[in-house]
């Protein structure tokens, strides 16, 4: 029998009416080397009984990493000196190497290109506003979901992340807030959302792993609370439905993009799979589940989806579930170059938020931090291959 390659088949999407999309290239990889990250606490301290080191050297290197940001032998003066090169070999092998980094909104927006170990691209997108800093991080190496109005979704899908990896991003940014790297001098990454590269749904195990080490306080984890940490889908049942028994109070969003299945089935081919009804009411009991609030992620295309009666629509499928639940979040689309899917005209925008508002829903248009370094999603990786 043929192996299953190691990737991000998304659950229930093998089967019927959709399919994940994947990129040419997509085949059996390997796996990233095993870091810190991925071990679980007992794989923790036989790593270091291999070296020779007692178990508390274990809770040292936690808090190195989690406390401090860091993974360099020369910064592990508590360790005996002959230990450290080789502690720091085993525990944190390098998993993302910056490629480049692009630099918007007066500093205060950096976009990073990744490559991990087998040559793959990720990225993530670094925020800071007045009152908090928010990371954008990649889940995945490109994205199976297949939209057709996405430039991940034209890369298809390559492989899942290790929880490593995706933690990595993580700590990075951490360490940059904490340096003062950023425009604005030191501070502190306040906010993570699982908004970049991939569907977080299509490689739950990692993503919850690195959901409870973001949210565990230091040594066990980052110490960034749950209730600021945000996971996307773009509507995949079976994994909303998981992450609300997880008893984790982080943010669900929710691409929808169309409020009929008409509609979404050709904006976005999931729904083929779990269609808007499903997928709402999934969402709707996560908020029952979570008591959090759900944000609706809505990329307003010109002329697609953007109009009058999809508002009208869209506000009344949502207030079908009762008030106060959603928060509408539309964005305007940043276009792949030569695509037939462009941006509303701004007065398109304001006539949608208009309609959402009047019907008793809570809508912000989102804002495009990053749009002139290409911060749609996947376009940095696209450029790249
Ligand atoms: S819009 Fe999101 S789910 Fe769809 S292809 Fe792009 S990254 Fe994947």
């Amino acid at each position: 029998m043929a192996v299953e390659p190691e990737t991000g088949i998304t659950e229930g999407g093998t089967k019927g009416r959709f399919r994940d999309v994947l990129a040419r290239d997509h085949a059996r990889r390997g796996k990233p080397p095993v870091h810190f990250a991925d071990m679980t606490a007992d794989e923790r301290i036989a790593k270091a009984s291999e070296l020779g080191l007692p178990k508390f050297r274990v809770n040292q290197l936690a808090r190195h990493y989690y406390g401090h940001f860091d993974t360099d032998a020369a910064e592990f003066t508590d360790f005996p000196a002959a230990k450290r090169e080789q502690a720091a070999g085993a525990f944190f092998p390098e998993l993302i190497h910056e490629v480049t980094r692009q630099v918007a909104d007066d500093g205060q927006t950096v976009k990073t290109l990744w490559e991990l170990f087998d040559g793959s691209k990720i990225e993530s997108v670094l925020m800071r506003y007045p009152t908090r800093t928010t990371l954008c991080i990649s889940s995945q190496v490109g994205c199976g979901m297949g939209c057709p109005f996405c430039a991940t979704g034209q890369l298809g899908l390559t492989r899942n992340m290790s929880t490593g990896e995706i933690l990595e991003q993580v700590r990075v940014a951490a360490r940059m807030m904490e340096r003062g790297e950023v425009a604005g001098g030191p501070g502190r990454l306040s906010n993570v959302v699982f908004m970049g590269m991939g569907e977080p749904m299509g490689n739950y195990k990692s993503i919850v792993s690195a959901v409870r080490q973001i949210s565990a306080e230091s040594p066990n984890g980052f110490g960034i609370s749950a209730r600021n940490i945000t996971v996307s889908t773009v509507g995949v049942v079976p994994g909303i439905r998981k992450l609300a028994a997880e008893g984790i109070p982080v943010r669900l969003a929710v691409s929808l993009h169309a409020p009929s299945d008409e509609l979404r089935d050709e904006l976005v081919p999931m729904n083929r799979r779990f269609n808007v009804t499903q997928v709402l009411d999934a969402a709707h009991d996560y908020y029952r589940a979570t008591k959090r609030r759900v944000s609706i992620e809505y990329a307003l295309m010109r002329g697609i989806n953007d109009q009058p009666e999809h508002a009208r629509l869209l506000a009344k499928r949502l207030n079908h579930y009762g008030d106060n639940w959603v928060h509408v979040n539309p964005i305007p689309l940043n276009p792949i170059e030569g695509s037939k899917w462009t941006a509303s005209k701004p007065e398109d925008e304001a006539a949608f938020l208009d309609i959402l508002h009047r019907a008793g829903i809570t809508a912000t248009l989102r804002d495009t931090r990053g749009q002139d370094i290409d911060g749609a999603c996947g376009q940095l990786a696209a450029k790249q291959r």
